[in-house]
């Protein structure tokens, strides 16, 4: 049995002086904690620190004082910063290694890119004696994983993973996660289901799911709200022999209730779910778009297969590129100016023909921070959708940095085009 009540005890230590610094956001922290959590696990500790050898020692031997699992990021690298893996053999009284598999691999990667091999590169080769080599196919430096003790039946493993993420997620999921399910079988199972919302805000989703939910709670069904950019997402977990179950009959009830507002599944998007609706209509897609400055666009052509729906986007930022490409009358402009329910439509149904469109999406506004008028203060946005029907527009109030704003008007056009959609 583990101690901690059961749970295997996660630590995760996130080098790189950037991180303190301020430089770099670690998002390592939130993405390996989420992908473990939707497992079943639970980090139970993480830190960041400086690349001192002083630091990352201190860390890693406390960390391995308490935990079964510890992970370290970053510092795998070729350069002087990089120093984890000397430490970590140190602290474990391993010596040094060269891998000649991983030696190929680095030889291998910059042969393919035409480019010849830095000599610092071969550290990269040198692992701790006996340690399990994760390999990089999207860089030059392993993850490594070590059998590092046990406390009693139960082992205990430390591992080391590259610091860019484009290298550490892909490694993630391929190799540690069955390393840990192997490892570390979850006692009990465990059951996570996500449901995106749109439309209401966090408040209003709890009202209308908290009370109808509560039998189950009280049966072991655990209920989380995360508001994010537009959209409010539930997330229902248990663990036990119920779980399924639970999840299950918590899932129907948050269907029932929230019904349309729900637009998608656990890690599903919204421009995904729109591309996916569009698709299976055989139904095509222009853009107008001034705020968002191909904000949109630029979301919608995230998704693969994007192509067989989307016909393409236009940025009309000033009045002139509205007038000459989207169709927008140099009197609408005038009479109503470029921030009005008359122009987004104008934008719309001019695109749409144009492109010649199932459906076009348009938007203006106004970001600031300066520009607003007491009739169009800052935040103001039309959204205009048209289609065979005719054109709608909506006027929506965004008070927030620029960033912001462009992304919440996006996933509120986006959301427009879903409900017009599901409903057609
Ligand atoms: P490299 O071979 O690229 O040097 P490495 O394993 O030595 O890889 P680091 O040097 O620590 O890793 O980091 C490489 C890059 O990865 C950094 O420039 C940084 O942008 C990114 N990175 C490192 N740690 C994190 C983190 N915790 N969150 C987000 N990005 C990170
Ligand atoms: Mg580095």
């Amino acid at each position: 049995m583990l101690p901690n009540h059961g749970r295997v005890n996660i630590e995760l230590i996130n080098t790189g002086s950037e991180l303190l610094l301020g430089r770099v956001l670690n998002t390592h922290q939130q993405w390996i904690c989420r992908r473990l959590a939707d497992l079943g696990y639970v980090v139970t500790r993480q830190v960041a620190v400086p690349d001192t050898a002083r630091d990352i020692q201190q860390a890693v031997r406390e960390a391995l004082e308490r935990a079964q699992l510890v992970i370290v990021t970053g510092g795998l690298g070729p350069t002087s910063d990089d120093i984890t893996r000397d430490l970590i053999a140190q602290l474990l009284g391993k010596k040094l290694v060269r891998d000649p598999g991983i030696m190929a691999h680095i030889e291998g990667y910059f042969a393919a890119r035409q480019r010849p091999m830095p000599a610092n590169n071969d550290v990269q080769a040198m692992v701790p004696e006996g340690a399990l080599v994760l390999p990089n196919p999207n860089g030059t430096a392993p993850g490594l994983a070590m059998r590092v003790g046990a406390v009693g039946k139960v082992p205990q493993w430390l591992i080391l993973l590259p610091g860019p993420p484009r290298e550490l997620r892909p490694l993630f999921d391929a190799d540690v996660v069955p390393l840990l399910q192997r490892e570390f079988p979850l006692a009990a199972a465990f059951v996570c289901r996500t449901f995106r919302s749109a439309g209401l805000g966090e408040s209003a989703v709890q009202e209308k799911i908290k009370a109808p939910l509560e039998a189950l709670v009280a049966a072991g069904l655990e209920v989380g709200y995360c508001a994010r950019v537009g959209q409010v997402d539930v997330r229902l977990t248990a663990s036990g022999a119920q779980a399924a179950s639970l999840v299950q009959q918590g899932g129907s009830v948050v269907r029932g209730l929230l019904s349309a507002n729900i637009y998608g599944l656990d890690d599903e998007v919204m421009e995904a779910v729109v591309v996916g609706l569009l698709t299976g209509r055989h139904q095509t897609l222009a853009l107008a778009e001034s705020c968002t400055g191909g904000g949109l666009a630029n979301r919608i052509t995230h998704v693969p297969g994007a192509s067989a729906v989307f016909l393409g986007g236009l940025v009309t930022y000033s009045n002139a590129a509205k007038q000459a490409f989207a169709g927008v009358r140099a009197e609408t402009l005038g009479v109503h100016g470029p921030v009005s329910e008359a122009v987004a439509r104008e934008m719309a149904s001019g695109t749409r023909e144009k492109f010649g469109a199932d459906y076009a999406l348009a938007v203006t506004g106004i970001a600031g921070p300066g520009g607003g008028t007491p009739e169009i203060p800052v935040g103001t946005v039309f959204i205009a959708l048209a289609d065979a029907s005719g054109t709608v527009v909506e006027r929506r109030s965004n008070v927030y940095e620029r960033a912001l704003f462009k992304e919440l008007t996006a996933q509120q056009a986006l959301e427009i085009l879903r409900r017009r959609l599901i409903s057609a």
